[in-house]
């Protein structure tokens, strides 16, 4: 017999599945609303021409190799992701109290900074919204957390955010608890919380000494706008929270399949700089060791070229606005075709 007889088929992961079963079916006015990756008008995958001219560029230049990168990844890149995500002119940036570490892609900055957080500083309980994106329950139990809760956030019959339950969740979450905030753009909802009902969600976590992680994996794709999709990581920031963020450039650079993220770190004091990152060193050398470059190089070449960063933006601009677009098209057809429920 083999060893291996009693091991039981797992179950399939939902959206995988379903993308595969899309791709099989052959009815041909079929949509896909699954996966979401960016489309073209017609359905294909869409390659950034920013990110050709990159490895054209990449591609030709001599001087680069195959070398392993440090273990945290290729500085030029984390220094530019964090910047791209906490403005410019973040005092943090110069109170040197801030870095990134390269990740794979935004789910392996979460489980990076998870397994340091479980690991390092013993927590074990975290929060995420009901609904989330289904991988953050595996992740957060897989680096080591032992207490998975829900916070309230959609309300069913009012079709938008649960503010009052939400609040009075992590009122009652016990201290150090990580709370996962979805930066914008929240998956599943699409639904994100006002300025003021940040400011809520900030004074509660302040006062509850919670710990806000938060996952931007949609940076640029929920307005268009790099610096207003930020907001509200800089708000917590500005209120004087330690905290992580997960940054993702899978789909803001079409980057999916190069595992292209940023774990973000704001700390308090510039002291804790050098520790930290050591630490954080030992989590990812135990884990694979180092990342890949080719990605990363992609975006550190773009982000730091200003007529290419300007493209970038052009082409940002481009996929939220057709997404705006095809979700207005989609609604209007389904009120048009008196589809049955409400579309409000
Ligand atoms: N967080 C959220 C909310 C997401 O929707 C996604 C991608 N679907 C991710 C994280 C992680 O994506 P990736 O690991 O491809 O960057």
């Amino acid at each position: 017999a083999s060893r291996f007889s009693e091991v039981e088929l797992g179950p399939p992961i939902e959206v995988f599945a379903l993308n595969k079963a899309f791709q099989e079916d052959t009815f041909e006015k079929k949509v896909s609303l699954g996966v979401g990756a960016y489309r073209t008008d017609a359905g294909k995958p869409w390659v950034l021409p920013v990110v050709r001219t990159a490895e054209k560029a990449l591609a030709n230049d001599e001087t680069l190799n195959k070398e392993y990168l440090p273990v945290l990844g290729l500085e030029v890149f984390t220094n530019l992701a964090t910047k791209m995500l906490l403005g410019e002119n973040n005092p943090v940036l110069t109170e040197n109290r801030t870095f990134g570490i390269q990740c794979l892609s935004g789910t392996g900055a979460l489980r990076v900074g998870a397994e340091f957080l479980a690991n390092n500083l013993g927590y074990s309980t975290f929060y995420y919204s009901k609904p989330t994106w289904e991988n953050h329950r595996l992740v957060f139990l897989n680096a080591g957390f032992k207490e998975p809760k829900e916070y309230r956030y959609w309300d069913e019959q009012k079709r938008g955010l649960d503010i009052d339950g939400l609040l009075e969740d992590l009122r009652n979450a016990p201290e150090n608890s990580v709370i996962i905030l979805h930066a914008c753009a929240h998956n599943p909802t699409g639904c994100d919380p006002t300025q003021e009902q940040w400011t809520k969600i900030a004074d509660v976590m302040e006062e509850r000494k919670l710990f806000p992680f938060f996952d931007s994996a949609y940076q640029g794709f929920a307005s268009g706008d790099l610096d207003k999709d930020a907001w509200s990581v800089r708000y917590f920031i500005s209120r004087g929270f330690e905290l992580f963020c997960a940054q993702s450039f899978a789909k803001n650079f079409g980057l999916y399949n190069e595992r292209v993220g940023n774990l973000a770190c704001v700390l308090k004091s510039p002291e804790s700089v050098a520790p930290v990152k050591s630490q954080i060193t030992w989590t990812i050398r135990g884990m694979y060791s180092n990342p890949p470059n080719h990605g990363a190089r992609i975006v550190a070449y773009v982000l730091s070229n200003p007529k290419l960063y300007e493209e970038w933006r052009d082409n940002i601009r481009a996929m939220s606005s057709r997404i705006i677009e095809m979700r207005k098209a989609l609604r209007s057809t389904l009120e048009t075709l008196v589809t049955p429920g409400n579309w409000e």
